[in-house]
C-alpha cells in the first residue's frame, strides 16, 4: 500500500512530451505523479514524477 504522502493527486498530462501529441492514455485509475502515461502518437511512455525529475535538473554532464 503505498504512503499516503506519495499519493498526491496531480494534473493529467495534456500533451504528449515526445511529439506534443494529445492522444495519451493511461491504465491508472488514481492519477498520481508515478502514474503511467503513454501516447497514443508516438508510443511513448513517461511518468510525471520522471518528466519532472528531469525538468528539475537541468542539463546534465560537461555538454
Ligand atoms: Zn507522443
Amino acid at each position: 500500500m503505498p504512503d499516503p504522502q506519495f499519493v498526491k493527486p496531480v494534473a493529467r498530462p495534456t500533451a504528449c512530451p515526445q511529439c506534443g501529441g494529445k492522444i495519451i492514455d493511461t491504465l491508472a485509475k488514481v492519477i498520481i505523479a508515478d502514474t503511467c502515461w503513454r501516447c497514443r502518437e508516438c508510443e511513448a511512455t513517461w511518468t510525471i514524477a520522471g518528466l519532472a525529475m528531469s525538468a528539475g535538473r537541468g542539463r546534465q554532464g560537461p555538454r
